[in-house]
C-alpha cells in the first residue's frame, strides 16, 4: 500500500527534498594504500535518502578517525533534479553510460551544456579523476530507493567480483538488470573493470531507507577493506538490520521480463503492490492507454512504479537456486568460458572485440542460461544471432566500427 498522507507529513520529505546537495559530499584518504570506494547518491533526484546516509556515514567516519584503508568518496548524483525533487529534469541520469555518450559530452563546450548533460559530464569527470588518482582496486556503488514500498536489495552485472561484494550484503541480489535496461550506471563501471554494485533501499520518503542504507555503507566498508570490522562497534546490528529487512525474500533471483513505460503512456499500477510480491500470468497488474496490463509469466514483481516520471513500468523476477551460483563459479574458475567460443552455433563477432555471436538454432540447449552461468552477457541480436559479451573491461572512447552491423536490445530469454 502506498503511504502518499505520511509521506506529505514525513519530516524527511520537508527536510530534504528541494535540497541542493555539494557535488563531494565527502571525501576521505585513509592512512594506507588501499582500495577507492566511491557511493553515488541521487542519480534520481526524488531519492535523497542515499545522500542524507552519505552525510551520516562521512561525519561518523571523520569523527571517529578509525584508521581507514584506500580512500572513501560520497558523490550525489543528479544536483538539479535533487534541488528540484523530480526523478530527473530532462532525461534519467541512469541511463546513457555508454563510451560514445560520454565521449560525446567531454567534447562539448561546458556552456552548451545544461540539465542532466552537465551532470553527467561532472560525474563522469570526478569519477575518472578518481579512477586516475586510485591506489588500489576501485567500487562504485549506486544508491537508490524506490517509489513502491520493497525490501532492500541489491543488483549487479554478473562478475565474480561484484558478486562476493553483493554476497556480503545480508539482502536479496538480482541478476540480470543490465541486460534489459541499457547504459545503466553501474553496468559503465562494471564494463571498465571496477567492481560496481546498486543498491535498493526501500521507499523514497521513508525514513527506514536512510537506516537500510547507512548500514549497507558500512558493510561495504568493511567487506571492501577500508575498515576493519572492529572499528565499526555496531556492525553486527547493522547487518541484523539490514537481513530482518528482506528476510522473507529469496536471496538470489533472475529479471525474467521488463515493462517498458513509452512516453505519453498513461501507465497506472493496481495499488497495493509491493517489490517481491508474487504474481500469477494472467494476473491485472496495471493499466495504460491500451488497456489492462497483465503479468506475461508467473513470478515476483519488483519495482513496481507508482511515480510519474520513468520508463521502467515493473519487472517480473523469478528464484535463482543459491547451488546454481556455486556451479557457475566452479565453470568460470575451471577455464568454461574460454571453451564457449569454440562450441557449434557459437563464434566470434569479427565488428566487435570481446563479442560471441550464438545461433540458437545450431548451438546447445538453453544456451542463454549456460551462456550467463559462464560469465556472458547477453547484449541484444544482430540478424538471427543472439549477441553476447565477455566482461572484459571496454577500452575507454574507442568509436564503434562503421562495418558493424545494427544491435537490436531485447528481453531477456
Ligand atoms: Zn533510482
Amino acid at each position: 500500500m502506498l503511504r502518499r498522507n505520511s509521506m506529505a507529513a514525513d519530516p524527511l520529505f520537508s527536510s530534504s527534498a528541494r535540497r541542493r546537495f555539494e557535488r563531494i559530499l565527502g571525501d576521505i584518504p585513509g592512512e594506507t594504500a588501499g582500495p577507492t570506494i566511491v557511493f553515488v547518491a541521487g542519480l534520481h533526484g526524488n531519492e535523497p535518502a542515499g545522500a542524507l546516509a552519505s552525510e551520516r556515514v562521512a561525519a561518523a567516519l571523520r569523527q571517529r578517525g578509525a584508521a581507514l584503508r584506500g580512500r572513501v568518496v560520497f558523490l550525489s548524483g543528479n544536483r538539479q533534479a535533487l534541488a528540484a525533487g523530480l526523478r530527473f529534469v530532462r532525461r534519467d541520469l541512469n541511463r546513457g553510460w555508454t563510451e560514445p555518450q560520454l565521449a560525446r559530452l567531454c567534447a562539448l563546450p561546458e556552456r552548451a551544456l545544461g540539465d542532466e548533460d552537465q551532470e553527467q559530464r561532472e560525474l563522469c569527470e570526478a569519477l575518472y579523476r578518481l579512477e586516475r588518482e586510485r591506489r588500489g582496486r576501485m567500487i562504485v556503488i549506486d544508491l537508490h530507493t524506490g517509489s513502491a514500498p520493497s525490501p532492500p536489495f541489491v543488483s549487479f552485472g554478473d562478475t565474480l567480483l561484484n558478486r562476493r561484494l553483493a554476497l556480503s550484503l545480508p539482502a536479496p541480489c538480482i541478476l540480470g538488470l543490465e541486460e534489459v535496461v541499457e547504459g545503466a550506471f553501474m553496468s559503465y563501471w562494471t564494463d571498465r573493470g571496477h567492481a560496481s554494485l546498486a543498491i535498493e533501499a526501500g521507499q523514497h520518503r521513508d525514513p527506514e531507507s536512510v537506516e537500510r542504507l547507512v548500514a549497507a555503507l558500512w558493510l561495504l566498508l568493511v567487506a571492501s577493506g577500508c575498515l576493519r570490522a572492529g572499528d565499526v562497534p555496531d556492525l553486527a546490528e547493522q547487518r541484523e538490520h539490514l537481513r530482518r529487512a528482506s528476510a522473507a525474500c529469496p536471496p538470489v533471483v533472475e529479471v525474467r521480463h521488463r515493462h517498458v513505460v513509452g512516453s505519453g503512456q498513461r501507465f497506472a499500477m493496481e495499488p497495493g503492490f509491493r517489490s517481491f510480491s508474487p504474481v500469477q500470468r494472467g494476473q491485472l497488474l496495471a493499466h495504460d492507454e491500451r488497456g489492462p496490463v497483465l503479468a506475461p509469466e508467473t513470478g515476483l514483481l519488483l519495482m513496481p512504479r507508482y511515480q510519474s516520471q520513468g520508463e521502467d513500468g515493473f519487472f517480473l523476477v523469478r528464484e535463482v537456486r543459491p547451488v546454481w551460483l556455486k556451479i557457475s563459479e566452479w565453470l568460470r574458475r575451471a577455464g568454461a568460458p574460454r571453451v564457449i567460443p569454440h562450441l557449434p552455433g557459437v563464434r566470434r563477432d569479427p565488428a566487435r572485440p570481446g563479442h560471441l555471436l550464438v545461433d540458437p538454432t545450431v548451438a546447445f540447449a538453453r544456451v542463454a542460461d549456460v551462456m550467463h552461468l559462464c560469465g556472458f552477457r547477453r547484449r541484444g541480436s544482430v540478424d538471427k544471432y543472439l549477441l553476447f559479451s565477455t566482461r572484459r573491461a571496454v577500452r575507454p572512447r574507442r568509436p564503434a566500427r562503421s562495418a558493424a552491423m545494427a544491435v537490436r536490445p531485447e528481453r531477456p530469454s
